[in-house]
């Protein structure tokens, strides 16, 4: 509804008690199956969990055995699953996540040839005690990842359900979030029969497992025992039980002084696993309650640091797990995740760390991966342990759906971790900085036809369109977002909706819902093109008059103004806009510079987002080459690390492009033998020997610095 509606429909409420069973949002686009939700109640147009919203809950009690020489898990659960819906439920299901490796089940992408398996081994299926046969086909179907059981007596409303199994699975090889990472070291996650997600919305969640988005799941306790052979360490998701029965009591004394301790402590050290380490009893113990997944790691030659973090008067364990013939790489890396917890609960988001451990493993080749209090990433990098850090608030504590909209926790993930890794670890933040950061993935994407709208199912897109909008298309919008309401106010919201949110299920409505409310503001001209319609972002310096300059909008979604002017005695000036300048339907914008008349160079949006950055500066590019002795011999293609990257010449113009990511950045000359890009942020400059041939290229991009062979 819109906000004048709004305020009627309050008035009329609070005067004539009338109880509006129909309001409808007219502004844009809500999927029929969203609509249902505000109809029944369970969602709220003010963004707040309906006053009927429920969610169902599990309690899993897990016993896991680890065989690492064979690369196989064995394992036996018990489910308790109650059903707090409204409704009686006539089927369970159950998914099956390392059905994946079954021959025959869809994926989004290859997995090695030794992977490929018969799926899980079942035994032992109960429901409410009475044995199931999993090969009745009329009463159970195998899809896909998940088991699906249509149930003799239904559940009714308020009541519970117990699913008893037994299964068997090899774990993988491929470089995946989970599986084999040495001989002797893994992740396992992904791994035991779970209840798919039972909602408001959909009802239940068919969505396989694929490969592509990672989670939507329910809230949880975990009683999980997992026996290994002696000489191994196991990390898990929640609170170590039984230590002092595990760990040999010169381990147990530096494990519960880790508890205490602010500085890093070596619980196994490379000394301790020299020596042989082994524990006292091979059954490690975790329990973990209202989470939303439960994950653990072993190795028997990764040592373990460790310290406390205290979250608003609370202790919080945070481990690092990593080899140690690699010891030196990782010997900040509990600091730095003490770091990054602290920053995160005091400043952005600014909602204390809502669990009560916190274990980054190193393992993963390329990235990181998220579990409740667990992270699976491929090195100490800063950008990585803050991002994995991050998704305890999504798609964790806020338990989004990620399958259906991945940005709803990805472009949070992106966003933050940038935000905090500039401000506390670089000392240097800025909007232009955050949007720079994601404009290089982004410019050649918008306006394609792979840019679809973001109520895109995720699991629906190609690879492309998926990582684009979940991660830097989605921050860049969280960053507009940002810059419009300002600090204090984006602040306000995004805690807000953290909180309102904690442990349950919002719909992309909750979120724009939620801002608005908090804000106070009617943002629907910043959603609709955003996130419901196919268009493009893309400015242009349409005339510049004595002190106007008019800036075109050629696309259809808003982006803020940053305008950069230089003077004739190399002072800068800087003018920025909110995106709402665009917001009344406009296609212009009058700016005035001040000094215009000293004015030598001025840029619009040369760091945001936009399609096409030829015609945002003045003098043109085209007038920037005047004058330049580009050689002919820079042009051509690169070998620059694994990938091939080309100089090309269009209408006079030099560009680098990377043809398999689709990107081609305009560039202008710097000096006869240098190119940099328009925003300035990446430079190429080329090595002529003495014959003038060109021979090879040294690219400094975003500060990285990368040499090439001409070839
Ligand atoms: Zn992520």
């Amino acid at each position: 509804m819109m906000k004048k509606q709004a305020k009627t429909f309050l008035i009329s409420t609070l005067l004539f008690s009338v109880v509006i069973v129909n309001a409808q949002e007219t502004r844009f686009f809500m999927p029929k199956e969203i609509q249902k939700a505000y109809i029944n109640g369970t969602r709220s147009y003010d963004g707040k969990p309906g006053q009927k919203y429920w969610h169902n809950t599990a309690d899993y009690a897990i016993d896991v055995n680890v065989n690492p020489s064979e690369k196989l898990i064995s394992g036996s659960e018990k489910v308790t699953y109650y059903n707090n819906s409204p409704k009686p439920m006539n089927s369970l299901v159950v998914r099956l996540y390392y059905d994946v490796y079954k021959r025959g089940n869809p994926r989004s992408s290859s997995l090695m040839e030794k992977d490929i398996s018969d799926g899980v081994r079942l035994s032992n299926v109960k429901i409410n005690e009475k044995e199931i046969n999993v090969e009745n086909n009329q009463s159970v179907r195998r899809s896909g990842t998940n088991i699906i059981f249509q149930l003799e007596k239904p559940i009714k409303a308020g009541k519970k359900l117990t699913f008893e199994v037994d299964w068997e699975q090899k774990i993988p090889f491929s470089n995946r979030r989970t599986g084999v990472y040495d001989s002797t070291s893994c992740f396992i996650a992904y791994f035991y029969p779970q209840i798919a997600v039972y909602d408001d919305i959909y009802g239940w969640d068919y969505m396989n497992y694929i490969l592509q988005t990672e989670f939507y799941n329910g809230l949880a306790n975990f009683d999980v025992n997992i026996t290994m052979p002696k000489n191994y360490v196991v990390w898990a998701t929640g609170t170590f039980q039984n230590p002092d029965k595990v760990l040999h009591p010169s381990i147990l004394g530096k494990y519960r002084k880790a508890k205490e301790s602010g500085e890093t402590i070596e619980v196994v050290s490379a000394d301790d696993l020299k020596k042989g380490f082994s524990v006292l009893d091979s059954t490690w113990h975790y329990k973990a309650d209202e989470v939303s997944d439960f994950a653990f790691a072993f190795s028997d030659h990764y040592q373990w640091s460790a310290a406390k973090q205290v979250v608003d008067g609370r202790d919080v364990l945070v481990s690092s797990a990593f080899p140690t013939e690699k010891e030196k790489d990782f010997k900040n890396l509990t600091a730095v995740q003490q770091k990054s917890m602290k920053h995160l609960s005091e400043d952005v988001p600014g909602v204390p760390y809502p669990y009560e451990a916190f274990t980054t493993f190193i393992g993963l080749r390329g990235g990181g991966m998220e579990f409740p209090m667990m992270a699976n990433n491929d090195g100490p990098g800063t950008g990585v342990t803050i991002h994995e850090m991050f998704h305890t608030y999504f798609p964790m504590y806020v338990r989004v759906n990620e399958k259906r909209w991945a940005w709803m926790d990805e472009g949070w993930a992106s966003y933050t971790d940038a935000l905090i890794e500039k401000k506390y670890f670089n000392n240097k933040v800025s909007f232009s900085a955050l949007f720079a950061q994601n404009k290089t993935q982004i410019d050649g994407f918008l306006g394609s036809n792979m840019d679809v709208p973001l109520l895109v199912n995720s699991q629906n897109m190609d690879q492309q369109s998926y990582f684009v909008t979940s991660y830097p298309l989605s921050a860049t919008i969280y960053t507009i977002l940002h810059h419009h309401l300002g600090e204090e106010v984006f602040m306000k919201c995004y805690r807000g909706y953290i909180n309102r949110w904690a442990k349950k299920s919002p719909t992309p409505y909750d979120f724009f819902y939620t801002f608005e409310n908090i804000s106070g503001e009617d943002l629907a001209w910043l959603w609709k093109p955003w996130f419901m319609e196919f268009g493009t972002a893309d400015v242009a310096i349409q005339s510049i008059k004595k002190n106007k300059l008019i800036v075109e909008n050629l696309g259809q979604k808003p982006v803020p103004l940053f305008v950069d002017i230089m003077y004739q005695d190399s002072t800068t000036k800087s003018i920025s806009k909110s995106a709402n300048i665009w917001s009344k339907g406009n296609k212009t914008v009058e700016i005035n510079l001040p000094d215009y008349k000293k004015i030598t160079q001025l840029s619009v949006n040369k760091q945001i987002p936009d399609a096409d950055n030829m015609d945002n500066f003045y003098p043109s590019i085209e007038q920037r080459y005047k004058g330049a002795k580009l050689s002919e011999n820079i042009f051509g293609d690169y070998k620059i690390r694994n990938f091939v990257g080309s100089i090309v010449k269009d209408a006079n113009i030099a560009f680098f492009e990377i043809a398999q990511f689709n990107m081609r950045i305009p560039l202008y000359p710097v000096s006869d033998i240098k190119l940099s890009s328009l925003d300035d942020s990446k430079s190429f400059e080329f090595k002529i020997d003495q014959s003038g041939d060109c021979t090879g290229i040294s690219v400094d991009w975003d500060g990285f610095v990368l040499t090439g062979e001409k070839l």
